[in-house]
């Protein structure tokens, strides 16, 4: 039985308006793609088509690309930090004033729940635009010397995980850099992208400071390729970034990748039980466990781990799995059927290889893409589960006699994006954190995030960061090594 009767509190989707279809959104106003051609974008909790959007070709990325540099060399290099910073904010205040909005949009077109993108995916969006604003006249102070300038004209590419922070974590730095930007969303999630075209357009950014450019895969593969982008910015996939960076190899192109990951979460046995079980849940479960930095691999001492996995299936039992538009809800639906599809898989390739399966008990809707909160134990280091991101609502169990256990097991994977340790020791937190080959990590918390504070992987997770001084800086050149802007 349930600890509680949850009645439904359902967002109302009156706040938002979506068109029957887009266009590109090219040099400030939203065009036809030249050939015509468009795909839908559908609601994965009910499979429901929510509208028809362009898909950019060869003409229209040289189009946007173009704008970009136009835009780049007329209006945006020429313009003082300061003023480029009222542009922000002005950004940064509408993304405020709309998040109802915006919250809904996210949560219909990408599945995850109204409480994620309402408490956590707008307002970072905001904070991010709000951050960057307050660099844009202090660029002096990044480190590269007293007159940083910016790249250019930067190609960005989006996945379909967390659609408008991702482009927010992308266009801030770079605007407040001093570059323009041609962006693409994911296929799957384009509209948010679409809306934030629309912000840009209420704010008066001049025309062809941001373009979006929608489409699939290919789309993405012309913008990487075409000639006239200065730098290559791109978070999605270890085998699109490895594409991308041979793309890039000997032009002159910069690029950095934020790529996956197979984050340990380390539990010792000293730890707040009752805490690092939050702490988990966030870790892997937030956001159908479609997050990059996600701790899929408890790694958990011998001694308590009966005890941890037990207290683990007892919170996972009252999740609420269900309409992601629902303010209950803790689950949503997976984005889409291609990777619902992939975790199936994934789960099915751990119970074949031996791995213990268990699901939490939830009724899944009829229609739409779901998957419930699972959990592996008698996992081994060699397991796919273990070495594979799934990128789905799916935790892999390990266990561990010593902290140099837990850190060799940490380490022994390709990637290298995050990790999360909890103890009461704060000398023993210290020591993992030096040893940890991750780019973040946590310390009795998981999954916290700041525009302030860099982002990014060693290793197969990709190069460069995102956020803070170190992100801004990626956007940026020394002065002395700089080009003449063309
Ligand atoms: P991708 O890496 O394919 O997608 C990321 C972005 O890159 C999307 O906008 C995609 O377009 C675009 N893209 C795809 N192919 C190319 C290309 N050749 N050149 C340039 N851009 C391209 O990830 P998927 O959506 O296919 O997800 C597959 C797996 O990747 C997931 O199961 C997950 O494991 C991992 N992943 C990791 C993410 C992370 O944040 N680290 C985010 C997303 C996925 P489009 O989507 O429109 O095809």
């Amino acid at each position: 039985m349930a600890l509680f009767e949850y009645s439904p509190a359902p967002e109302s989707r009156s706040v938002v308006d979506i068109a029957e279809s887009y266009g590109l959104f090219i040099g400030g106003e939203f065009v036809e793609p030249t050939d015509g051609r468009r795909f839908t974008t559908i609601s994965p909790s009910s499979e429901e088509v929510l509208s028809e959007v362009a898909e950019a070709g060869q003409l229209d990325i040289d189009a946007a690309v173009q704008a970009a540099r136009s835009a780049y060399s007329r209006t945006w290099s020429r313009m003082s930090g300061r003023e480029r910073g009222k542009y922000l904010f002005r950004i940064a205040r509408i993304i405020a004033e709309r998040s109802r909005e915006l919250a809904v949009l996210e949560t219909l077109d990408n599945g995850k729940p109204i409480r994620e993108t309402r408490d956590v995916d707008i307002p970072l969006v905001a904070a991010h635009f709000f951050y960057h604003a307050g660099w844009a006249d202090k660029l002096g102070y990044v480190g590269l010397g007293p007159n940083p300038r910016p790249h250019g004209v930067a190609a960005q590419i989006i996945p379909w995980n967390f659609p408008l922070l991702m482009l927010a974590w992308k266009v801030a730095p770079a605007l407040a850099a001093g570059n323009t930007v041609v962006l693409k969303p994911a296929e799957t999630t384009p509209l948010t992208a679409l809306a934030f075209a629309e912000i840009c357009q209420q704010a008066d950014l001049p025309a062809g400071v941001v373009n979006i450019v929608t489409g699939g895969g290919e789309t993405g593969r012309l913008l990487v390729e075409s000639s006239d982008v200065d730098k290559i910015a791109f978070t999605g996939s270890t085998e699109v970034g490895r594409l991308i960076a041979r793309s890039v190899a000997g032009r002159p192109t910069r690029a950095t990748l934020e790529l996956g990951g197979k984050a340990a979460n380390i539990i010792f046995d000293d730890a707040p039980i009752d805490q690092a079980i939050e702490g988990i849940v966030r870790g892997v479960f937030f956001n159908q466990g479609h997050v990059c930095c996600a701790g899929t691999r408890l790694l958990v001492q011998e001694s308590i781990e009966a005890e941890v996995v037990d207290a683990l299936k007892r919170r996972l039992a009252t999740l609420r799995l269900g309409d992601p538009m629902d303010k209950n809800t803790d689950i949503g639906a997976i984005n889409s059927a291609v990777q619902l599809a992939r975790i199936r898989e994934m789960s099915d390739v751990g119970e074949a290889e031996g791995a213990t399966r268990w699901s939490a008990a939830c009724t899944l809707p009829d229609r739409g893409f779901w998957f419930p909160p699972t959990v592996f134990t008698d996992v081994a280091q060699t397991h796919r589960i273990a070495r594979e991101e799934i990128f789905g609502p799916v935790l892999s169990v390990l266990t561990f006699r010593t902290p140099e256990e837990a850190l060799a097991k940490a380490n022994n994977t390709p990637y290298g994006l995050s990790a999360g340790v909890w103890t009461e020791k704060g000398s023993r937190i210290l020591w993992m954190a030096q040893h940890l080959r991750a780019g973040v990590v946590w310390a009795n918390t998981f999954n916290h995030f700041d525009p302030s504070s860099p982002f990014g992987g060693y290793k197969e997770s990709g190069y460069g960061r995102e956020g803070g001084r170190h992100g801004l800086a990626a956007y940026l050149v020394a002065d002395e090594t700089t080009e003449v802007a063309r």
